[in-house]
């Protein structure tokens, strides 16, 4: 592992065992992430992105599991944590923006209180006056007045909730902030200003972020590099510019061609077909019953997940006697 890697995801499976059948909800992902890099995590609903936090955040309960694989969050694998040191680890090392975060809050606590609260399990050995003073700072970093603190929920606007709720994730300093969807139910502007709050939090902490969602424009605008999941699966980890100008996985290029362009007077083109269940996937690659260009092994042999091109990694057939050509 590189040094400057603050979490290092090696062939995770995460699965839910059902009266149905094993629910495949993760299937070999590997993710990186850098300190204080930006990386968007998209794809479509059941693509496996919000088991993939979870599973990071050391949340999957039964009947789900992690079937194999590794979590390396600051060089110490969570997935072999007991839960109070997972418990330990959340808040203060890795946190979470969940969606819909501002319905989170306790109507009948003081803001300032629930940031204390979330300090409190971590027996960071601080007075009552140190929590406060900290619950103040996280408030003057997501740009909110102190005085915030002794206000209700009730008494903010939709913007201000979400904020405080920022203030929550990030009281103790974590390394990694997981966002998902942290602006979907709010309007434009509010989801601009929360957006450059993540983004002013994340360059004074030095933190890195996930920013989870399928809000593509949003990606363009905040992140560094995109990680594409479908099915359960990464399809292509890239850098922002190539992810948008030259993506190689078919269901990237389908995604990127799917956004509304001036040209095409803002249409909306939808992607044929639908994602397959995850207890019931297709054999090959899982995107084969969709992709315009699959052939010969794509309906047998699962495509591994290689760097086709430098830090463009893609699980594709298309790409790999090319690669293999690049290499002799
Ligand atoms: Fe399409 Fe085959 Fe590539 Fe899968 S492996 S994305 S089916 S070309």
């Amino acid at each position: 592992m590189s040094n400057d890697l603050v979490l290092d995801i090696n062939d995770l499976d995460v699965q839910y065992y059902t009266d149905a059948g094993i629910v495949y909800a993760n299937n070999k992902v590997n993710l990186e992430l850098k300190a204080g890099e930006r990386l968007g995590l998209v794809g479509e609903s059941g693509s496996g992105k919000s088991t993939l936090a979870l599973a990071i955040l050391g949340m999957i309960k039964p009947p789900g599991g992690i079937a194999g694989g590794e979590i390396l969050l600051n060089g110490r694998d969570v997935t072999k944590l007991s839960e109070e040191e997972t418990r330990q680890v959340r808040g203060r090392e890795i946190s979470m923006i969940p969606q819909g975060a501002m319905n989170s809050l306790n109507p009948v606590m003081r803001v300032k209180d629930q940031i204390i609260d979330s300090m409190i399990d971590h027996e960071l050995g601080l007075s009552k006056a140190q929590m406060e003073e900290m619950a103040g700072d996280a408030l003057e970093a997501v740009e909110l007045n102190r005085n915030v603190g002794d206000m209700y929920p009730h008494e903010l606007s939709g913007g201000m909730k979400q904020r405080a709720c920022i203030a929550i994730a990030i009281a103790m300093k974590p390394k990694v902030i997981i966002a998902d969807e942290p602006t979907s139910a709010l309007d434009v502007v509010t989801q601009r200003q929360v957006m450059q709050t993540i983004r002013h939090i994340q360059s004074e902490m030095g933190a890195a972020v996930i920013l989870i969602g399928h809000d593509m424009g949003l990606m363009a605008q905040f992140v560094d590099r995109l990680a594409v999941m479908y099915a359960g699966q990464m399809s292509e980890v890239a850098p922002k510019q190539e992810a948008f100008r030259s993506p190689m996985h078919p269901y990237t290029q389908m995604l990127i061609e799917s956004l509304p362009k001036l040209a095409t007077k803002g249409e909306f083109h939808g992607i044929p077909g639908i994602t397959p269940l995850l207890r019931d996937l297709p054999p090959g690659c899982v995107f084969n019953p969709r992709c315009p260009q699959a052939f010969g092994p794509c309906t047998k042999i699962t495509p591994k997940f290689l760097e086709h091109r430098p830090n463009q990694w893609v699980a594709c057939h298309l790409y790999e006697n090319e690669s293999e050509k690049a290499r002799a």
